[in-house]
């Protein structure tokens, strides 16, 4: 299903007319850093991959590689050197008998979703339009109904790569699993260039819904000491979350909002079970939600076309974004005053807070992936007045920055481009151990974050 075009891969160096343009269409986030690659390769089949590599190692350059170009940091946007461009390898196929797909990283998730949703399958890919597999996988993979399939990158069963030589190679669990096991969460910090991902499936949950609550900030702390209670117990098909913004997800006439409209919190539960009864069990715990809230949208199946659309609203486009994160065990105590902070601070609209009750019911296996905790706190920092330039990312970095002694880690989702934990130090040190052996020369850039 799906296809890739294959074709000589259209090359565009620094100077070319229209580098420019290339360079900023490779980003997602309209703030574009001042790093320039060499040139951009703009990929159409695995052979113009393998190319790109053995070029850059001839002329002994840099490789940076981007899929859906969602990194906030703008990870792949590096000085010099060749930037590979997957976005174009869209490709995939779904083997219902083995509950298997196989897919290319440029695909992005909610097209592969609407592909399974057909087939009576699932996989839990992002919750935005336009998220490219390729980094979604590698990073982790925080996707819908995730808390009950653990990270995504969890359900990736084999990938095939370009190694550092240029070589195309496949990495599962008896062939080259050392790559497998990096592939997993180490994300940005992946050196090899996958081209192709190979996923486990699940049925579809026959009942897809959604219950929201809406609050008046004044309401915060009733909120937050009720997350941090109840977060624990809830049970893994729900994905209880809060988000702090000027511009909620409904009723609709809400979305039109402006810089001066009201701070609102809205708790949202989606949920994904066999049957609505099933859903309504498994929400029984909002019955004990604080009280005094402003407006309440009861369980209702949702088209997931629907809860994209919900989520979006606080992605648009064409927007300049600085994110930073933590995760968390810390409690309602400990949290308080800066969620309050955060709150009396923020920034114009699409600018949001949220609080995600991640708190894992799943073992993790051996893999790069490795930092997780309870709870996860993400300060999206978007904004398109340049007069919110230089106050909006500072309110992102300098509230989590405040937070650092309660951080167990960042998720690379967010990546905040900064120094950062991502994964433990064990994991760290097998990484860097493995990519002395795979990647001698270092032809593919480490993560910006690393110190
Ligand atoms: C609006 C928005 C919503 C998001 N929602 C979610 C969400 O719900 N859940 C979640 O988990 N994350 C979410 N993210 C984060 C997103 O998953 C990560 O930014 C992810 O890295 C994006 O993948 P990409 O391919 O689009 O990005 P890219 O920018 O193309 O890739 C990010 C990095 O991954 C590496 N990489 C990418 N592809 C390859 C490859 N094929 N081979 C080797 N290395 C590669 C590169 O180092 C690259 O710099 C969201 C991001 C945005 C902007």
């Amino acid at each position: 299903m799906g296809s890739t075009t294959s074709g000589p891969a259209r090359t565009v160096y620094r100077g070319d007319v229209g580098y420019d343009e290339a360079r900023r269409a490779t980003m997602w986030n309209a703030n574009v850093p001042d790093r320039y690659p060499g040139r951009i390769v703009q990929a159409t089949c695995v052979a113009d991959v393998m190319a790109a590599v053995r070029k850059a190692k001839a002329s002994d350059e840099s490789v940076s590689v981007r899929s859906g170009g969602h990194s906030w940091s703008g990870n792949h946007v590096r000085d010099g050197g060749v930037l590979i461009d997957l976005s174009r390898l869209t490709s995939f196929s779904i083997d219902k008998a083995t509950m298997s797909a196989t897919v290319e990283p440029g695909l992005g998730g909610s097209v592969l979703l609407a592909a399974l949703m057909r087939e009576g399958l699932f996989f839990p890919v992002g919750h935005c339009r336009g998220v490219g597999l390729g980094g979604y996988l590698l990073q982790g993979g925080f996707g819908w109904n995730g808390r009950a399939y653990g990270p995504a990158c969890a359900s990736v069963m084999a990938i095939d790569y370009v190694d550092a030589d240029g070589e195309l190679r496949h990495a599962s669990d008896t062939e080259n699993s050392d790559m497998l096991w990096a592939a997993r969460g180490s994300g940005p910090g992946f050196f090899g260039v996958v081209v192709k991902f190979h996923l486990r499936l699940y049925a579809r949950p026959r009942f897809i819904g959604t219950a929201a609550v809406q609050y008046s900030v004044d309401r915060l702390e009733d909120v937050v000491r009720w997350m941090g209670e109840i977060g624990p117990d809830v049970p893994s098909e729900v994905e209880l979350q809060f988000v702090v913004s000027r511009n909620p997800s409904f009723p609709p006439r809400l979305r039109k909002y402006n810089r001066t409209s009201p701070v609102r919190i809205e708790i949202a539960a989606p949920v994904m079970t066999s049957s609505r009864s099933a859903a309504k069990a498994a929400l029984s715990f909002l019955e004990s939600r604080p009280r005094g809230s402003r407006r309440r949208l009861p369980l209702l199946p949702v088209p997931l076309s629907a809860a994209f659309g919900a989520v979006m609203q606080h992605y648009p486009n064409s927007t300049n974004w600085t994110t930073d994160n933590l995760w968390t065990h810390a409690g309602p105590d400990e949290l308080l005053s800066h969620v309050q902070r955060i709150a009396d601070t923020l920034p114009p609209p699409p600018a949001h807070f949220l609080w995600l009750n991640w708190a894992p019911t799943h073992t993790l296996g051996d893999m790069a992936y490795s930092v997780e905790d309870r709870t996860y706190l993400a300060l999206y920092g978007g904004w398109s007045d340049p007069r919110d330039a230089t106050s909006t990312p500072a309110w992102a970095r300098d509230n989590v920055a405040a937070m650092e002694s309660l951080s167990t880690g960042i998720q690379f989702a967010d990546d905040p481009g900064r120094p950062a934990r991502g994964i433990s130090l064990a994991a760290q040190a097998r990484l860097d151990a493995l990519r002395a052996t795979q990647d001698p020369q270092g032809r593919f850039h480490r993560w910006i974050g690393e110190a």
